[in-house]
């Protein structure tokens, strides 16, 4: 019998309304007891882990990742990641969901689950295999990297979606209108002599879709949502019972289009880093409720790549060793929400999102597999993207100073990772 005892942490558990000091049990890789208040005597054999001044977390869920990333997701305390389609090949096929599923349980690091291309090739024409994917255990929909232009394919996979009970992602990106654009359009793009890629180009696309979804009532999800204008357009829609949400990234609430001063390409992003308004819009929709889910879209590129000049290196950056302290550091200590809520949308609004709400995702669920992570608010940290578990380095955060930290990590009762200052004791 393996036994884990979890002592004196902030137990936070948002899916089951727990925010308490206390002790949590892990017998077996499954949850045994979650006791605040009175404490629980650690059984003879049991590994003791000191979590004072802790908190004791479900392990953390990330939507949105790219290339599985699955050694970062356990670096940074994340349990469990939603890989995009946009491989090459894409996902489209029954067995290229078998294939990613099969390699990451191989793998045996975080959870990931396939979000399956929705159209074939994700070229937004014709539907992919999307029930007989679904089957094979796509948890989610998206085209990811393209977006579904055509207004009849796009209400076909909404329909599609809602009778298969699973979440569209859009990524939202008129692809004319923002035709050659490599950042934001306004001034900062005209200074640098760059192409501009208008906030237009993202709400024109979640106004659409939100009109088509309507009459169909699906769960759409706009990805990772960089302008305050989108973040209005889905308020009104959730206003008016449209089942719509929206994810915010770690880049875009924290970085301006200022970032690519000096042709950085670390900045290049897509969609681009916007303005100190967008980001005040975007933290607003986190706190009023209209973005609940934060995803890093971590996409991996080599230092090679984005050494290219400016309009030809690749959009994107990696997150997910450093999500937890830059959300801390862009919504906690800016007063925007405090850690139980983002915890909340680190945890249980992922999960459901993408369907995975049981069996130990996204929540403490006394029975369930026992996917844990303890993080300390409080722990100091220079980011040193050369310290990373991805092999990339493209990360526009390296050498800042951050508060907060995954500090241990376990999936179904497995240490995955552990840098709590003191070691863990046998009882
Ligand atoms: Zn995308």
């Amino acid at each position: 019998m393996f036994v884990t005892l979890f002592r004196k942490g902030r137990i936070i558990d948002p899916a089951n309304g727990i925010d308490a000091e206390g002790d949590l049990l892990v017998v077996d890789g499954r949850i045994a007891e979650v006791r605040t208040g009175r404490r629980i005597d650690a059984p003879a054999g049991a590994r003791v882990v000191e979590c004072g001044g802790m908190f004791v977390t479900p392990g953390l869920v990330d939507p949105h990742v790219h290339q599985t990333g699955a050694a970062s997701a356990i670096n940074g305390g994340f349990t469990t990641v939603c890989c995009m389609p946009n491989t090459n090949p894409a996902i489209d096929t029954v067995p290229t969901v078998r294939f990613v599923r099969q390699a990451a349980r191989d793998a045996a690091l975080a959870r990931v689950f396939v979000v399956a291309a929705a159209t074939v090739g994700r070229k937004g024409e014709q539907l992919a295999p999307m029930a007989a994917m679904s089957r094979a255990g796509a948890v989610a929909f998206s085209d990811d990297g393209e977006c579904i232009m055509n207004p009849l394919v796009m209400r076909r996979v909404l329909e599609t979606c809602k009778s298969l009970g699973k979440t569209f992602m859009q990524h939202c990106q008129d692809h004319q209108l923002s035709e050659g654009g490599v950042m934001n359009e306004g001034p900062v793009a005209t200074r640098l002599g760059l192409l501009g890629w208008p906030r237009e180009a993202e709400e024109i696309i979640i106004e659409r879709d939100a009109c088509l979804n309507r009459s169909i009532g699906a769960r759409y999800h706009a990805q990772h949502v960089s302008s305050g204008g989108s973040a209005a357009i889905l308020r009104r829609a959730r206003a008016a019972g449209n089942p719509v949400s929206g994810e915010v990234s770690p880049h875009h609430l924290l970085l301006t289009d200022d970032a690519c001063d000096g042709y950085d390409t670390q900045a290049k992003m897509n969609p681009p880093l916007r303005t100190k308004q967008d980001i005040a819009q975007l933290k607003e929709a986190v706190a009023d409720g209209t973005i609940d889910v934060l995803a890093t879209d971590h996409a991996p590129h080599t230092a090679a790549e984005k050494a290219r000049d400016f309009a030809s290196a690749p959009f994107g950056i990696i997150g997910l060793d450093c999500a937890l302290p830059l959300y801390a550091k862009a919504l906690v200590d800016d007063g925007v929400i405090g850690w139980p809520r983002m915890i909340e949308l680190l945890t249980r609004t992922p999960a459901e999102l993408c369907g995975l709400r049981g069996d130990g995702i996204g929540a403490l669920d006394v029975g369930s597999k026992a996917d844990v992570t303890v993080i300390d608010p409080n722990h100091e940290w220079t980011i040193r993207a050369d310290e990373f578990a991805s092999k990339s380095r493209n990360c526009p955060f390296d050498g800042w100073t951050v508060r907060g930290r995954a500090m241990y990590a376990m999936i179904s009762g497995r240490t995955l990772l552990d840098r709590m200052p003191v070691a863990a004791q046998t009882a």
